[in-house]
């Protein structure tokens, strides 16, 4: 895989962010079966995308925590849940317990997680593109709002895009 430019994917989703925007609100009102557009999408996009290149979730977004990650990532660096929460956490206005700093404290070198095996489950899953509830993640917005953070959700969506062509 030849290496990929963040920089210029990010250029294309903030010239194109409010064309695709507009696409995902009206794939989620279609009445059409995402999952199988979604499925080979999501396929393709790791063909063209390798995160160690990018990294830009860890640099600019946070992840939203369980008490269970907290209470996991806690124990691996011998701290109490309170202990880590002081230090690194806060909640938000969304009641969301999210990092206090970008990028994340666990960022390493060469854009490698230093807790990669005991990471939240929220990083596990991101970006969505594999989730068996398409549209509901397509309805929530979770799509339309990493669109210019994420290469991946952008190659996601306009491979979404050009798949479902003619039939919304
Ligand atoms: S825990 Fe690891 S994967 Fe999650 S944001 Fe931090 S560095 Fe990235
Ligand atoms: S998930 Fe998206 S933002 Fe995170 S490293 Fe991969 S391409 Fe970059």
């Amino acid at each position: 895989m030849s290496k990929f430019s963040v920089a210029a994917h990010t250029r294309r989703a903030a010239k194109n962010k409010l064309k695709l925007r507009a696409f995902l609100r009206k794939l989620g009102q279609s009445k059409i079966q995402l999952n199988r557009y979604a499925k080979q999408a999501d396929k393709e996009v790791w063909q063209e995308i390798d995160c160690l290149d990018c990294a830009n979730c860890c640099k600019k977004m946070t992840p939203t925590y369980t008490k269970k990650d907290i209470n996991r990532i806690a124990k691996h660096l011998n701290m109490t849940y309170q202990q880590y929460f002081d230090k690194y956490l806060y909640i938000d206005s969304n009641k969301d317990i999210i990092n206090r700093k970008t990028p994340c404290q666990f960022l390493g070198k060469d854009h490698k997680c230093t807790i990669y095996k005991i990471r939240p489950d929220d990083c596990r899953g991101f970006p969505h593109t594999n989730r068996k509830d398409i549209r509901y993640q397509v309805q929530e917005k979770t799509y339309a709002n990493n669109l210019t953070y994420c290469p991946a959700t952008l190659v996601f969506v306009e491979k979404m895009q050009a798949a479902v062509a003619g039939k919304l």
